[in-house]
């Protein structure tokens, strides 16, 4: 991924990709370049989009923000009169976009846990939707299987792989057909842009996310494409420290008496504790110097939030804690203090 954009650089050319700010490029005649118009194609985009692209080793189309893929992908796999498996327990406003949005245009869902996805019988199914590990829920299922089960039924499986990045899962190797990614997450990883893409080794699908790119005008701004270049640039070393404090943390959350359960897939930066209630789960949030309150994940700093504010079906005491790159003593001590004092 480093070398994505370096290896193919002639002698004098920049490292880092220019924003390149046009809406227009030179078009004199018969037009015998991609380079057509600001709708179609970005340089900057295009830097992002091969970055992306050597970490989901498959072709990538990148969008304005992960709702802006997940747009792409659901209008690209379902058509008029085609049912949509999705999790109940995923992010929520993917099931929104189908009970409001599309509900209208004849696409109907279903949502069941994550957990029941295994023993679901997928053939009613054109497009089954995954999310493991679920946010907020961090529920699994086995994307193989699933993936097995989707082909058989003739269902096109998409798989939202935000919370863990093509770094800690790949979907696509386990039978995915498509992958959808809200990049303002891990991916870019310092909570200043909004990015998201799909990837696809389906050659039909990419050429569909691409049209349904050009022909929405959905395609990102430039400077949140650098920015989001930039940040792919320090997601392995970011993703350890990120990883390596979730894990030192746990040692810290398991057993604790001010906890009553908590969640973590073995894997990743997110971490799901449920507290007695929500005065304690918003004193441990607000209280604790080394935790940002704040909705989202995947950032450098240690944030968290009470998902049941936003009608989450999750206990009123349930913080989903989203692990930083702070330095781990400082980050571990603060939050047994914080721990300590609720
Ligand atoms: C945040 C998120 C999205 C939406 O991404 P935006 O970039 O905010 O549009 C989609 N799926 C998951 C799992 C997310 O966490």
């Amino acid at each position: 991924m480093l070398h994505a954009r370096s290896g193919h650089l002639e002698n004098g050319e920049p490292i880092s990709p220019p924003i390149v700010t046009t809406a227009k490029y030179a078009l004199a005649g018969t037009p015998n370049t991609p380079y057509t118009y600001g709708r179609d194609i970005n340089p900057t985009v295009e830097a992002a989009e091969a970055a992306i692209a050597a970490l989901e080793e498959a072709p990538v189309v990148a969008f304005p923000s992960g709702m802006a893929a997940i747009t792409a992908a659901l209008m690209i796999t379902a058509k008029a009169g085609d049912r949509v498996l999705v999790p109940s327990d995923g992010y929520y406003v993917t099931r929104v976009m189908l009970e409001e949005i599309l509900s209208g245009h004849d696409i109907r869902f279903d949502a069941v846990p994550t957990r029941a996805f295994a023993t679901t019988d997928l053939s009613p199914y054109a497009v089954v939707w995954a999310e493991t590990p679920s946010n907020p829920g961090l529920d699994l299922c086995s994307i193989r299987s699933i993936a097995e089960a989707a082909k058989s039924a003739g269902a096109t499986l998409v798989v939202d792989n935000t919370t863990l990045t093509p770094l800690l899962q790949r979907p696509l190797d386990l039978g995915a057909d498509l992958v959808v990614s809200s990049d303002t997450k891990a991916m870019a990883g310092h909570s200043d842009c909004l990015f998201g893409h799909v990837a696809t080794r389906d050659d039909a699908l990419l050429a569909k996310a691409a049209k349904w790119r050009k022909v929405s005008g959905s395609i990102p701004d430039p400077f949140a494409a650098f920015l989001t270049h930039r940040g792919l640039m320090t997601l392995e070393i970011r993703l350890e420290r990120m990883c390596a404090n979730a894990t030192a943390l746990m040692n810290v959350f398991e057993d604790h008496p001010a906890i009553e359960q908590v969640k973590y897939p073995g894997m990743g930066f997110v971490i799901g504790l449920t507290l007695a209630n929500e005065a304690k789960a918003e004193a441990f949030i607000n209280d604790c110097p080394a935790i940002f309150a704040s909705t989202s994940f995947g950032g450098v700093h240690t944030s968290a939030e009470r998902r049941a504010r936003w009608g989450d079906n999750v206990p009123d005491g349930f913080v989903r804690l989203s692990v930083g790159c702070e330095p781990s003593d400082a980050l571990i001590t603060a939050i047994e203090a914080s721990l300590a004092a609720l």
